[in-house]
C-alpha cells in the first residue's frame, strides 16, 4: 500500500469528493476528521456534482410542456441524460430509461408492470442474499423462490439451475442483486443471465451496490448474457439528490397501468378513459426530479473519466488491505470471504462479547469513524450468516431481547489506507478494553444505550 504513486492516486480520488475533511466531535470533547466507511448505505457527492448542480440551477425550469428558453434547456438536459446513462451501463439503444427516486422505487415499478402481464407465469426466482427492496415488491404478486446460499454466503448455482428447471415455463423473472450489500459478494450476472435465458425467462439485476463500484455492461439484447432489466440509485453513486433508474426493454412496460398515477404520465384523460403516455413518460408521473438527473449524469461523467475498472481495482486494493489488517485481530469474526468470491469493498464483522450496536457507537464516539450495524435491510441473509433460524429470530423479537446483528464497513473511491489504519487501531482498542467500553457506553450512560436496531 505504501509507495509514492499509490499515495498520490488515493489523494487524487479523495479530492474529488465533498466533505472528506469535515470535523466530527468525539466523546472526549475534541474534534477529528471524520472517516466514512458507510458508503454502502450512501455516498457523499462528487465535487463535480455539487458544482454542476450549482451551475445548472439558473437554467432550472419546467420541463416537457414549457416553451420558454429555460424550459427547452431543462427538457433537453433531462432527455439527454437517458442516453448517457444507457451508455454507462451498455444498455441497448432502444432500451427505456425510466427515472425513479431510487432502486426501491425502480423495483416496485418493475414488479407492478410484470404483475399486470397476465401470461400465466406466476413464479419469480430471487435469492437468499437480497435486500428487502428486491424481495418484498415480489412477494404479494408472485410465488417467490429463493436460491440457496452456501456456507460462505455465496449463491448456490446448482440450486439456481434446479429451480429454473423445476419451474420452467412458469417463471416470470429472475431477480438478483449484482453485489450483496452485506457481504459485498459480486454475483456473476452474465452467467446468471445465460442460465435464465436458457430456461426461457428474463433477468433483472439490482445494481444498487454494483453500478457504483464495478464496470457494468448490459450486453446486446440478442446475447445470451444480456441483462434484461437493471436498477440503481444515484445516492450510492456520489449523487445524493434523490434520483435512480430502471432500465429495460420498452415492450415490457407497455401493457397495463403505471405504478404511480398522475400528470405527465398521461396523453389524454376523460372521465371515462385514460390514454397513457409512451414509455418512459408513462412511469414518471408528477413533476420530475430534474436536479437529481443532472446530479446523476454528472456523477456518471466523472466515473467515466476515472474509469470503472480503475474504480473497482482501487476499492479492491482497499478491501484487501483492510482484510489483511482485520483478520489478524483476535476476537473479530468476519462474515465474508473475498478470497473465495470477487467482492466490492464491504466487510461484515462482529466482535466477540460486544454488541454490534455498541461497536459502531464506540467507533464513532472514540475515533470519528462511521460504519453501520444491524441486518442492513437484508434480514434473511443476515439471519443465515449468523446461524439463526426464522423461528429463533421471531422468538428474539417477541421477547424484545437484544437483536443480533453485524457491523459493516464499506469503502468508496476516496477512502485511504491511512483511514483503514485508524479503523483497525480502534478495533484493537475495543478488543483489548471490552469491559471498559461496555461500562462506559453500554451501561452507565443513558445517552449511549445500546439501541435494539436491525
Ligand atoms: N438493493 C441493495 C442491494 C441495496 O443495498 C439497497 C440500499 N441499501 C437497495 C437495493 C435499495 O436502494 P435505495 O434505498 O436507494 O432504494
Amino acid at each position: 500500500m505504501s509507495g509514492q504513486n499509490k499515495l498520490l492516486n488515493y489523494n487524487k480520488y479523495r479530492n474529488m469528493v465533498v466533505g472528506v475533511n469535515s470535523l466530527v466531535p468525539l466523546d472526549n470533547g475534541t474534534y477529528t476528521t471524520g472517516v466514512n466507511f458507510d458508503n454502502a448505505a450512501t455516498t457523499p457527492p462528487f465535487i463535480s456534482v455539487e458544482k454542476e448542480v450549482h451551475n445548472f440551477l439558473p437554467w432550472y425550469s419546467s420541463i416537457h410542456r414549457g416553451k420558454g428558453y429555460k424550459s427547452t434547456v431543462s427538457t433537453e438536459t433531462y432527455e439527454a441524460g437517458r442516453e448517457i446513462i444507457k451508455k454507462f451501463v451498455g444498455a441497448p439503444e432502444d432500451a427505456a430509461v425510466i427515472y425513479t427516486k431510487n432502486t426501491t422505487e425502480a423495483i416496485n415499478i418493475l414488479a407492478c408492470s410484470m404483475y399486470q402481464q397476465k401470461d400465466g407465469r406466476d413464479v419469480v426466482i430471487s435469492t437468499w442474499m437480497e435486500h428487502a427492496a428486491n424481495d418484498l415488491p415480489w412477494r404479494d404478486k408472485f410465488k417467490v423462490e429463493y436460491v440457496e446460499i452456501d456456507r460462505y454466503g455465496r449463491l448456490d448455482l446448482n440450486d439456481y439451475e434446479e429451480k429454473l428447471k423445476k419451474h420452467q415455463g412458469r417463471i416470470k423473472l429472475v431477480t438478483v442483486t449484482g453485489a450483496a450489500n452485506v457481504t459485498g459478494y459480486l454475483n456473476d450476472i452474465y452467467k446468471l443471465a445465460a442460465f435464465a435465458h436458457k430456461y426461457g425467462t428474463l433477468i433483472h439485476v439490482d445494481g444498487a451496490q454494483l453500478v457504483p463500484h464495478v464496470p457494468v455492461d448490459m450486453r446486446p439484447a440478442d446475447s445470451d448474457e444480456h441483462i434484461d432489466f437493471l436498477s440503481f440509485s444515484a445516492h450510492k453513486l456520489y449523487a445524493p439528490y434523490g434520483s435512480g433508474v430502471l432500465i429495460g426493454p420498452k415492450s415490457a412496460f407497455e401493457e397495463g397501468a403505471p405504478y404511480c398515477l398522475g400528470g405527465s404520465a398521461i396523453k389524454l384523460v376523460t372521465h371515462q378513459r385514460i390514454w397513457w403516455e409512451d414509455v418512459p413518460a408513462k412511469f414518471e408521473a408528477g413533476s420530475p426530479n430534474l436536479i437529481g438527473v443532472v446530479a446523476l449524469v454528472t456523477a456518471i461523467k466523472t466515473l467515466n473519466k476515472i474509469g470503472m475498472q480503475n474504480a473497482y481495482e482501487h476499492e479492491r486494493s482497499l478491501l484487501n488491505y483492510a482484510y489483511g489488517q482485520i483478520s489478524i485481530i483476535p476476537d473479530i469474526r468476519l462474515y465474508s470471504h473475498p478470497d473465495k468470491q470477487p467482492s466490492i469493498g464491504v466487510i461484515p464483522f462482529t466482535i466477540e462479547g460486544v454488541h454490534h450496536s455498541l461497536v459502531s457507537a464506540i467507533l464513532s464516539y472514540e475515533a470519528g469513524i462511521a460504519v453501520r450495524n444491524g441486518f442492513f435491510c437484508a434480514h434473511p441473509y443476515c439471519e443465515r450468516l449468523l446461524g439463526y433460524s426464522a423461528k429463533e429470530i421471531e422468538d428474539i423479537a417477541e421477547r424484545k431481547a437484544l437483536f443480533p446483528g453485524l457491523v459493516r464497513a464499506s469503502f468508496g473511491l476516496y477512502n485511504t489506507p491511512a483511514e483503514i489504519d485508524r479503523f483497525t487501531n480502534c478495533l484493537k482498542l475495543i478488543v483489548s478494553n471490552k469491559k471498559y467500553f461496555i461500562n462506559k457506553y453500554g451501561k452507565s450512560r443513558g445517552l449511549y444505550n445500546i439501541r435494539n436496531e436491525v
